[in-house]
Protein backbone atom coordinates (compact mmCIF):
# COMPACT_ATOMS: atom_id res chain seq x y z
CA UNK A 1 0.00 0.00 0.00
CA UNK A 2 3.10 2.05 -0.45
CA UNK A 3 2.23 4.14 -3.87
CA UNK A 4 -0.12 6.71 -2.67
CA UNK A 5 -3.10 6.12 -4.54
CA UNK A 6 -4.68 9.43 -2.75
CA UNK A 7 -1.68 11.49 -3.72
CA UNK A 8 -2.17 10.53 -7.22
CA UNK A 9 -5.41 12.07 -6.86
CA UNK A 10 -4.78 15.11 -4.59
CA UNK A 11 -1.85 15.85 -7.26
CA UNK A 12 -4.38 15.63 -10.01
CA UNK A 13 -6.91 18.19 -8.29
CA UNK A 14 -4.25 19.86 -7.36
CA UNK A 15 -3.04 20.52 -11.06
CA UNK A 16 -6.37 20.82 -11.79
CA UNK A 17 -7.39 23.60 -9.88
CA UNK A 18 -3.86 25.32 -10.72
CA UNK A 19 -4.53 25.38 -14.28
CA UNK A 20 -8.39 26.52 -13.83
CA UNK A 21 -7.91 28.97 -10.72
CA UNK A 22 -4.66 30.93 -10.38
CA UNK A 23 -5.53 32.06 -6.95
CA UNK A 24 -5.00 28.35 -6.11
CA UNK A 25 -1.53 28.17 -6.35
CA UNK A 26 -1.47 31.10 -4.46
CA UNK A 27 -2.93 29.78 -1.48
CA UNK A 28 -0.67 26.37 -1.89
CA UNK A 29 2.46 29.10 -1.63
CA UNK A 30 0.79 30.29 1.79
CA UNK A 31 0.35 26.69 2.71
CA UNK A 32 3.93 25.91 1.87
CA UNK A 33 4.73 29.31 3.99
CA UNK A 34 2.62 28.45 6.77
CA UNK A 35 4.60 24.60 7.25
CA UNK A 36 7.81 26.61 7.01
CA UNK A 37 6.79 29.11 10.07
CA UNK A 38 5.16 26.00 11.72
CA UNK A 39 8.43 23.80 11.59
CA UNK A 40 10.59 26.92 12.82
CA UNK A 41 8.55 27.63 16.00
CA UNK A 42 8.82 24.03 16.75
CA UNK A 43 11.98 24.31 16.21
CA UNK A 44 12.64 27.07 18.56
CA UNK A 45 10.06 25.24 21.63
CA UNK A 46 13.02 22.52 21.20
CA UNK A 47 15.55 24.64 22.07
CA UNK A 48 18.17 23.14 20.21
CA UNK A 49 19.79 26.26 19.05
CA UNK A 50 23.95 25.94 20.08
CA UNK A 51 23.52 22.14 18.78
CA UNK A 52 23.84 22.44 15.44
CA UNK A 53 24.86 19.03 14.85
CA UNK A 54 21.04 17.84 15.27
CA UNK A 55 20.20 20.18 12.26
CA UNK A 56 21.29 18.61 8.93
CA UNK A 57 21.48 19.57 5.38
CA UNK A 58 18.13 19.50 3.42
CA UNK A 59 17.33 17.70 -0.02
CA UNK A 60 16.52 19.82 -2.87
CA UNK A 61 17.21 23.36 -0.89
CA UNK A 62 14.18 22.92 0.93
CA UNK A 63 13.65 25.29 3.60
CA UNK A 64 11.43 23.39 6.36
CA UNK A 65 14.81 22.70 8.81
CA UNK A 66 15.58 18.86 9.28
CA UNK A 67 16.09 17.68 12.09
CA UNK A 68 18.73 14.35 13.21
CA UNK A 69 16.41 12.30 14.64
CA UNK A 70 18.22 9.25 15.72
CA UNK A 71 21.03 11.96 17.33
CA UNK A 72 18.38 14.12 18.86
CA UNK A 73 16.89 10.97 20.30
CA UNK A 74 20.00 9.77 21.91
CA UNK A 75 21.06 13.05 22.89
CA UNK A 76 17.59 13.07 24.97
CA UNK A 77 18.37 9.44 26.41
CA UNK A 78 22.06 10.13 26.99
CA UNK A 79 20.39 12.94 29.29
CA UNK A 80 17.87 10.61 30.88
CA UNK A 81 20.05 7.84 30.87
CA UNK A 82 22.99 9.62 32.82
CA UNK A 83 25.04 5.63 33.57
CA UNK A 84 24.67 4.77 30.15
CA UNK A 85 22.86 2.13 28.58
CA UNK A 86 23.04 -0.47 30.84
CA UNK A 87 21.91 -3.31 28.05
CA UNK A 88 24.72 -2.74 25.79
CA UNK A 89 26.68 -4.06 28.60
CA UNK A 90 25.11 -7.29 29.09
CA UNK A 91 25.41 -10.56 27.41
CA UNK A 92 22.96 -11.48 24.89
CA UNK A 93 20.12 -14.25 26.07
CA UNK A 94 20.38 -17.74 25.29
CA UNK A 95 17.30 -18.03 24.02
CA UNK A 96 17.35 -14.68 22.02
CA UNK A 97 21.20 -16.37 20.67
CA UNK A 98 19.28 -18.98 18.79
CA UNK A 99 16.86 -16.23 16.87
CA UNK A 100 19.70 -14.25 15.93
CA UNK A 101 20.94 -17.49 14.28
CA UNK A 102 17.81 -17.60 11.97
CA UNK A 103 18.94 -14.01 10.59
CA UNK A 104 22.99 -13.92 10.59
CA UNK A 105 23.47 -17.59 10.23
CA UNK A 106 26.98 -16.62 9.96
CA UNK A 107 27.79 -16.21 13.37
CA UNK A 108 27.33 -19.64 14.46
CA UNK A 109 31.06 -19.69 14.14
CA UNK A 110 31.67 -16.75 16.41
CA UNK A 111 31.48 -17.22 20.36
CA UNK A 112 27.72 -15.11 20.71
CA UNK A 113 27.51 -16.66 24.23
CA UNK A 114 30.18 -14.11 24.61
CA UNK A 115 28.70 -11.13 22.88
CA UNK A 116 26.93 -8.26 24.24
CA UNK A 117 24.09 -6.75 23.17
CA UNK A 118 25.93 -3.62 22.06
CA UNK A 119 28.25 -5.66 20.22
CA UNK A 120 25.46 -7.26 18.46
CA UNK A 121 23.69 -3.71 18.00
CA UNK A 122 27.01 -2.93 16.40
CA UNK A 123 26.70 -5.75 13.59
CA UNK A 124 23.24 -5.75 12.64
CA UNK A 125 23.16 -1.96 12.31
CA UNK A 126 26.51 -2.34 10.01
CA UNK A 127 24.65 -5.32 8.13
CA UNK A 128 21.04 -3.27 7.69
CA UNK A 129 23.25 0.27 6.35
CA UNK A 130 24.83 -1.94 3.86
CA UNK A 131 21.65 -4.24 2.80
CA UNK A 132 19.49 -0.67 2.39
CA UNK A 133 21.78 1.50 0.17
CA UNK A 134 21.16 2.63 -3.25
CA UNK A 135 23.64 1.54 -6.20
CA UNK A 136 26.37 3.57 -6.93
CA UNK A 137 24.21 4.38 -10.07
CA UNK A 138 21.48 5.03 -8.01
CA UNK A 139 23.56 7.21 -5.40
CA UNK A 140 24.90 9.61 -8.63
CA UNK A 141 21.50 9.89 -9.95
CA UNK A 142 19.74 10.99 -6.53
CA UNK A 143 22.39 13.65 -6.10
CA UNK A 144 21.86 14.73 -9.93
CA UNK A 145 18.08 15.73 -8.06
CA UNK A 146 19.74 17.39 -5.06
CA UNK A 147 18.47 14.09 -2.76
CA UNK A 148 20.49 12.94 0.13
CA UNK A 149 20.68 9.43 0.49
CA UNK A 150 18.91 9.42 4.17
CA UNK A 151 16.21 11.69 2.69
CA UNK A 152 15.98 8.79 -0.27
CA UNK A 153 15.90 5.49 2.21
CA UNK A 154 13.18 7.48 4.22
CA UNK A 155 11.02 8.27 0.98
CA UNK A 156 11.59 4.35 -0.54
CA UNK A 157 8.90 3.28 1.88
CA UNK A 158 6.44 5.64 0.53
CA UNK A 159 7.58 4.52 -3.30
CA UNK A 160 8.68 1.13 -3.09
CA UNK A 161 12.28 1.74 -4.72
CA UNK A 162 15.14 3.97 -5.75
CA UNK A 163 13.99 4.16 -9.27
CA UNK A 164 10.74 4.88 -8.48
CA UNK A 165 11.60 8.20 -6.25
CA UNK A 166 13.73 9.24 -9.50
CA UNK A 167 10.70 8.81 -11.54
CA UNK A 168 8.82 11.61 -9.74
CA UNK A 169 8.86 15.10 -10.31
CA UNK A 170 10.80 16.85 -8.01
CA UNK A 171 7.99 19.16 -6.75
CA UNK A 172 6.06 15.40 -5.32
CA UNK A 173 9.29 14.77 -4.05
CA UNK A 174 10.00 17.97 -2.34
CA UNK A 175 6.15 17.89 -0.67
CA UNK A 176 6.72 14.40 0.45
CA UNK A 177 10.27 15.76 2.44
CA UNK A 178 8.64 18.49 3.78
CA UNK A 179 6.21 16.25 5.13
CA UNK A 180 8.85 14.13 6.51
CA UNK A 181 10.50 16.74 8.28
CA UNK A 182 7.97 18.65 9.63
CA UNK A 183 6.85 14.68 10.96
CA UNK A 184 10.45 14.51 12.52
CA UNK A 185 10.08 17.72 14.07
CA UNK A 186 6.64 16.77 15.85
CA UNK A 187 7.64 13.71 17.09
CA UNK A 188 10.41 15.32 18.74
CA UNK A 189 8.38 17.59 20.12
CA UNK A 190 6.14 15.31 21.40
CA UNK A 191 9.45 12.92 22.88
CA UNK A 192 9.22 11.53 26.36
CA UNK A 193 12.30 9.35 27.25
CA UNK A 194 11.43 7.46 30.57
CA UNK A 195 13.91 6.23 32.49
CA UNK A 196 15.08 2.46 32.41
CA UNK A 197 13.53 0.38 34.84
CA UNK A 198 16.55 -0.77 36.94
CA UNK A 199 15.47 -4.35 37.35
CA UNK A 200 12.43 -6.05 35.76
CA UNK A 201 13.18 -9.43 36.02
CA UNK A 202 15.77 -11.78 36.05
CA UNK A 203 16.88 -15.09 33.98
CA UNK A 204 19.80 -17.57 35.12
CA UNK A 205 22.05 -15.08 33.21
CA UNK A 206 21.20 -11.90 36.08
CA UNK A 207 19.13 -9.11 35.84
CA UNK A 208 17.13 -7.72 32.30
CA UNK A 209 17.18 -4.45 32.31
CA UNK A 210 14.16 -2.54 30.35
CA UNK A 211 16.65 -0.84 27.95
CA UNK A 212 17.07 2.24 27.49
CA UNK A 213 16.35 2.45 23.12
CA UNK A 214 13.27 0.86 24.04
CA UNK A 215 11.97 3.50 26.32
CA UNK A 216 11.80 6.56 24.01
CA UNK A 217 7.76 7.40 22.97
CA UNK A 218 5.87 9.91 21.33
CA UNK A 219 2.35 10.31 21.33
CA UNK A 220 0.26 11.47 18.24
CA UNK A 221 -2.97 12.80 17.88
CA UNK A 222 -5.05 11.79 14.94
CA UNK A 223 -7.57 13.05 13.88
CA UNK A 224 -10.79 11.62 11.78
CA UNK A 225 -13.51 10.96 13.43
CA UNK A 226 -13.11 12.11 17.99
CA UNK A 227 -9.39 12.58 18.72
CA UNK A 228 -7.35 9.46 19.23
CA UNK A 229 -3.91 9.20 21.02
CA UNK A 230 -1.42 6.92 19.11
CA UNK A 231 1.54 5.82 21.51
CA UNK A 232 4.83 4.75 19.52
CA UNK A 233 7.98 3.53 21.11
CA UNK A 234 11.38 3.77 18.66
CA UNK A 235 12.63 0.49 18.69
CA UNK A 236 15.91 -0.95 16.22
CA UNK A 237 14.31 -3.91 14.67
CA UNK A 238 17.39 -6.88 13.43
CA UNK A 239 17.63 -6.18 9.88
CA UNK A 240 15.32 -3.40 9.06
CA UNK A 241 16.57 0.12 11.03
CA UNK A 242 15.29 2.38 13.71
CA UNK A 243 11.50 3.25 13.56
CA UNK A 244 8.57 4.09 15.52
CA UNK A 245 6.04 1.17 16.32
CA UNK A 246 3.03 1.21 17.78
CA UNK A 247 2.46 0.35 21.50
CA UNK A 248 -0.03 -2.89 20.36
CA UNK A 249 2.67 -4.41 18.51
CA UNK A 250 5.00 -4.65 22.06
CA UNK A 251 7.98 -4.42 19.03
CA UNK A 252 9.28 -2.14 22.45
CA UNK A 253 9.04 -5.13 25.24
CA UNK A 254 12.26 -7.51 26.42
CA UNK A 255 14.11 -8.69 23.10
CA UNK A 256 11.30 -8.90 20.96
CA UNK A 257 13.13 -5.76 18.87
CA UNK A 258 15.27 -8.56 17.66
CA UNK A 259 13.03 -12.01 17.68
CA UNK A 260 10.56 -10.08 15.36
CA UNK A 261 13.38 -9.36 13.05
CA UNK A 262 14.20 -12.48 13.02
CA UNK A 263 10.72 -14.38 12.84
CA UNK A 264 10.59 -11.78 9.55
CA UNK A 265 13.41 -13.29 8.20
CA UNK A 266 12.03 -16.80 8.53
CA UNK A 267 8.58 -15.77 7.13
CA UNK A 268 10.24 -13.84 3.81
CA UNK A 269 12.95 -16.81 3.27
CA UNK A 270 9.64 -19.31 3.03
CA UNK A 271 7.81 -16.23 1.27
CA UNK A 272 10.21 -16.21 -2.05
CA UNK A 273 11.91 -19.53 -0.79
CA UNK A 274 15.60 -18.08 -0.67
CA UNK A 275 18.20 -18.02 1.79
CA UNK A 276 18.61 -14.38 1.30
CA UNK A 277 17.99 -11.77 4.34
CA UNK A 278 14.69 -9.73 3.89
CA UNK A 279 14.37 -6.72 3.05
CA UNK A 280 11.04 -4.42 4.07
CA UNK A 281 10.20 -1.10 3.91
CA UNK A 282 7.67 -1.18 6.43
CA UNK A 283 6.71 -3.69 9.38
CA UNK A 284 4.06 -4.52 11.25
CA UNK A 285 2.95 -1.47 13.16
CA UNK A 286 5.30 0.67 12.20
CA UNK A 287 4.59 4.32 11.41
CA UNK A 288 3.81 5.70 8.29
CA UNK A 289 4.85 8.95 7.01
CA UNK A 290 2.50 8.80 3.90
CA UNK A 291 -0.33 7.73 5.66
CA UNK A 292 -0.29 8.57 8.91
CA UNK A 293 -1.47 5.13 10.08
CA UNK A 294 0.47 2.39 11.73
CA UNK A 295 1.26 -0.12 9.03
CA UNK A 296 -0.82 -3.51 9.60
CA UNK A 297 1.24 -6.07 7.43
CA UNK A 298 4.70 -6.34 6.36
CA UNK A 299 5.78 -5.11 3.69
CA UNK A 300 8.56 -7.24 2.05
CA UNK A 301 10.34 -6.48 -1.36
CA UNK A 302 12.36 -9.45 -3.22
CA UNK A 303 11.94 -8.30 -7.07
CA UNK A 304 9.26 -7.80 -9.57
CA UNK A 305 7.96 -11.55 -10.82
CA UNK A 306 9.79 -13.72 -8.29
CA UNK A 307 7.75 -16.58 -7.33
CA UNK A 308 5.96 -16.38 -4.24
CA UNK A 309 4.92 -19.37 -1.72
CA UNK A 310 2.39 -20.40 0.42
CA UNK A 311 3.54 -19.45 3.81
CA UNK A 312 2.25 -22.29 7.29
CA UNK A 313 3.77 -25.34 8.35
CA UNK A 314 4.64 -28.11 6.42
CA UNK A 315 2.98 -30.16 9.51
CA UNK A 316 -0.39 -31.62 8.22
CA UNK A 317 -1.42 -31.74 11.94
CA UNK A 318 -1.21 -28.50 12.54
CA UNK A 319 -1.63 -27.04 9.07
CA UNK A 320 -3.23 -29.83 6.72
CA UNK A 321 -4.36 -28.01 3.28
CA UNK A 322 -5.09 -24.19 3.03
CA UNK A 323 -8.32 -23.19 1.85
CA UNK A 324 -8.24 -20.42 -0.94
CA UNK A 325 -10.35 -17.53 0.48
CA UNK A 326 -9.55 -14.77 -2.45
CA UNK A 327 -7.95 -14.15 -5.04
CA UNK A 328 -8.69 -11.17 -7.13
CA UNK A 329 -6.74 -8.24 -9.33
CA UNK A 330 -8.14 -5.77 -7.80
CA UNK A 331 -5.17 -4.84 -5.34
CA UNK A 332 -3.28 -8.65 -6.35
CA UNK A 333 -5.31 -10.26 -3.02
CA UNK A 334 -4.37 -13.80 -2.02
CA UNK A 335 -6.43 -14.84 1.17
CA UNK A 336 -6.49 -18.06 2.14
CA UNK A 337 -7.01 -19.91 6.19
CA UNK A 338 -4.48 -22.69 7.04
CA UNK A 339 -4.29 -24.41 10.55
CA UNK A 340 -7.04 -25.70 12.83
CA UNK A 341 -8.03 -24.73 16.42
CA UNK A 342 -5.85 -22.26 17.74
CA UNK A 343 -3.53 -22.57 14.83
CA UNK A 344 -6.13 -21.57 12.39
CA UNK A 345 -4.94 -18.51 10.55
CA UNK A 346 -5.87 -16.58 7.54
CA UNK A 347 -3.27 -15.26 5.76
CA UNK A 348 -3.81 -11.97 3.67
CA UNK A 349 -1.42 -11.05 0.63
CA UNK A 350 -1.85 -8.21 -1.54
CA UNK A 351 0.18 -6.82 -5.02
CA UNK A 352 0.27 -10.51 -6.40
CA UNK A 353 0.14 -10.98 -10.07
CA UNK A 354 -0.49 -14.61 -11.95
CA UNK A 355 -2.53 -15.68 -8.70
CA UNK A 356 -3.63 -19.17 -8.19
CA UNK A 357 -7.34 -19.44 -9.16
CA UNK A 358 -8.67 -22.30 -6.99
CA UNK A 359 -7.55 -24.41 -3.90
CA UNK A 360 -6.63 -26.49 -2.21
CA UNK A 361 -3.50 -24.85 -1.38
CA UNK A 362 -0.90 -27.30 -0.12
CA UNK A 363 2.79 -27.17 1.50
CA UNK A 364 4.81 -25.16 -0.34
CA UNK A 365 2.82 -24.55 -3.36
CA UNK A 366 3.56 -21.67 -5.27
CA UNK A 367 0.80 -19.47 -5.10
CA UNK A 368 1.73 -16.27 -7.56
CA UNK A 369 4.59 -14.04 -8.27
CA UNK A 370 6.03 -10.58 -6.79
CA UNK A 371 3.75 -7.64 -8.07
CA UNK A 372 2.03 -4.16 -7.68
CA UNK A 373 -1.59 -4.86 -8.57
CA UNK A 374 -3.60 -2.20 -6.65
CA UNK A 375 -6.98 0.34 -7.36
CA UNK A 376 -6.90 -0.36 -11.13
CA UNK A 377 -6.03 -4.19 -11.23
CA UNK A 378 -2.99 -3.36 -13.24
CA UNK A 379 0.32 -4.61 -12.30
CA UNK A 380 2.10 -1.16 -12.04
CA UNK A 381 -0.21 0.65 -9.81
CA UNK A 382 2.63 0.35 -7.10
CA UNK A 383 6.13 -0.58 -7.21
CA UNK A 384 6.21 -4.16 -6.78
CA UNK A 385 6.50 -5.69 -3.51
CA UNK A 386 4.52 -7.99 -1.16
CA UNK A 387 1.80 -6.63 1.94
CA UNK A 388 1.41 -9.76 4.52
CA UNK A 389 -0.69 -9.87 7.51
CA UNK A 390 -2.61 -12.66 9.34
CA UNK A 391 -5.64 -12.65 11.70
CA UNK A 392 -6.52 -15.46 13.86
CA UNK A 393 -9.12 -17.61 12.74
CA UNK A 394 -11.49 -17.50 9.69
CA UNK A 395 -11.27 -13.83 9.17
CA UNK A 396 -10.67 -12.23 5.50
CA UNK A 397 -11.13 -7.98 6.45
CA UNK A 398 -8.43 -6.41 4.71
CA UNK A 399 -5.62 -5.04 6.29
CA UNK A 400 -4.39 -1.86 6.16
CA UNK A 401 -3.49 1.53 7.74
CA UNK A 402 -6.01 1.68 10.30
CA UNK A 403 -6.48 4.15 14.00
CA UNK A 404 -5.98 0.11 15.38
CA UNK A 405 -4.13 -2.68 14.71
CA UNK A 406 -6.94 -4.97 13.91
CA UNK A 407 -4.80 -7.91 12.43
CA UNK A 408 -2.73 -10.39 14.54
CA UNK A 409 0.90 -10.49 15.05
CA UNK A 410 2.46 -12.00 12.26
CA UNK A 411 5.55 -13.15 14.54
CA UNK A 412 3.37 -15.62 16.68
CA UNK A 413 2.25 -17.02 13.25
CA UNK A 414 5.75 -17.00 12.23
CA UNK A 415 6.63 -18.91 15.27
CA UNK A 416 3.50 -21.62 15.43
CA UNK A 417 3.82 -22.23 11.51
CA UNK A 418 7.17 -21.46 10.21
CA UNK A 419 9.88 -22.67 13.59
ZN1 LIG B 1 1.82 -2.49 2.86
Amino acid sequence: MRKTIISVMLSIILICSYTVININAKDYNNDDKLLIERANSILDELGTEGEDYLLQESSMDISVPKINMEAYIRSKQEEINTKGNIKNNQLLRKDTISEILKLYPELDVCDLDNWTYGKYYEYDTEQSMKKYLPTDKEIIELSQKGLKVDDAQRLKSTYGSYKAILDRSNDEIKDALEQIYLSDLESAKNLVVQEPLIISKFNSRGPINDPPDNSTTYTMKVGGDGVTYLKYYWCNVSGYKCDWFLEDTNTHRGDNNITYGARANVLFQKLYNTTESYSSESMWGSYSNSRKWPHEAIDFDYGRGSTVYATFSDDPSISGDATLKISKAYYGRIVYVCGTGSYKYTVSLQHVGDRITSGPISYDDPIGSESGYGANSDPYDFASHTHISIRKGDDTTWDVYDKTLDSDNIYSFVYYHLY
